[in-house]
């Protein structure tokens, strides 16, 4: 994302400045200049310069998808793959989810949790900036997308039982006032469902960690902390349990903020020692690129030639039950 706009900026969870911030790398996945930081104050992990608003919003409303899955639309061997991990967190989450009502997904890519949450019976929308998956979404579930960024979206305040945000916060410059904007979308007792991938995760070298896109690395303490902060409260801590090794976290509404909140001191040094670690073990790559491509050919011929609507009952069952 070198070729945007990007400033220099004060940590985003907590505030600090610049001279609190440590340079852990210098390049992106790809070996391209990316300059990512660790605060020293609270633990939180970030690009920095960061990129403009501006830049972003235009980069999610065209480019990801095309960028980084080479596709307009999701791919046969995407969707099954998305239902599988869908199918997976609504069990995850079955203790925590109200038991009726409305749900938004923000994030919504291709429609899959969408599509598996309006199945087990819910109210469920999304919100969706990528044009290309958004329509896709909308033509094959039928469910309400919203196709914009969050804070271009119309959705109704004060209406949603449940908010779900699967790997969207580590893309916005302010995941901040992202939170302040859920906080408003949901009904008092309305609850946010967040997964994010965790910076200090074993399950990814940090040669491959710090990606453009990827502009916020957290864990779940430092996730916690900006979840309290703007209204939340921690409802159950699901990191690594949820899906594969990421933070996930269940977080109540809460009426009051508290401006104050940090992670636990340990989290600094906790983090510092993980990225150093990790980029020991950066070579270790090949057997997941084997692992990967192996997968890859299996889901592909899984899915031959099959809509969206049929992979969901392949994965879901045809109720939904399954
Ligand atoms: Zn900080």
């Amino acid at each position: 994302m070198s070729r945007f706009e990007s400033t220099l900026i004060d940590c985003p969870l907590c505030g600090a400045h610049a001279d609190r911030h440590e340079v852990v790398s210098q390049t992106d996945r790809r070996g391209r200049p990316l300059r990512s930081v660790v605060c020293t104050a609270c633990g939180l992990v970030f690009s920095n310069p960061m990129p403009v608003a501006a830049a972003l919003d235009d980069f999610y409303t065209r480019d990801y998808r095309r960028e980084y899955q080479k596709a307009i639309t999701p791919k046969p061997r995407h969707i099954i793959r998305a239902f599988r991990v869908a199918k997976r967190r609504l069990e995850g989450l079955q203790p925590y989810l109200p038991k009726t009502g409305r749900i938004l997904d923000l994030g919504a890519g291709g429609g899959e949790w969408v599509h598996s949450l309006a199945t087990a019976g819910y109210a469920a929308e999304g919100v969706e900036p990528n044009v290309g998956f958004a329509r896709y979404a909308i033509s094959e579930y039928g469910h309400p997308i919203a196709v914009a960024p969050l804070e271009a979206a119309t959705v109704e305040p004060g209406s949603y039982d449940a908010v779900t945000a699967f790997h969207v916060l580590e893309h916005l410059r302010d995941p901040g006032a992202a939170l302040d904007r859920v906080h408003a979308l949901l009904t008092p007792k309305g609850k946010l469902i967040v997964e994010v991938p965790d910076i200090t995760a074993r399950d990814q070298s940090t040669a491959t960690k710090f990606h453009p896109a990827h502009v916020v690395g957290f864990t779940a303490e430092t996730l916690g902390a900006l979840a309290r902060r703007h209204g939340f409260t921690i409802d159950a801590d699901l990191t690594g349990r949820l899906n594969g090794e990421n933070v996930a976290l269940v977080l109540l509404r809460n009426a009051t903020p508290v401006p104050g909140a940090m992670p636990p001191a340990k989290t600094v040094p906790r983090v510092k020692a993980a990225l150093a670690r990790q980029s020991r073990f950066h070579r270790r790559t090949l057997p997941n690129a084997v692992a990967k491509a192996w997968r890859a050919g299996a889901e592909r011929l899984a899915t031959r030639g099959m809509s969206g609507r049929r992979i969901a009952e392949k994965v879901l069952g045809p109720a939904g039950g399954g």
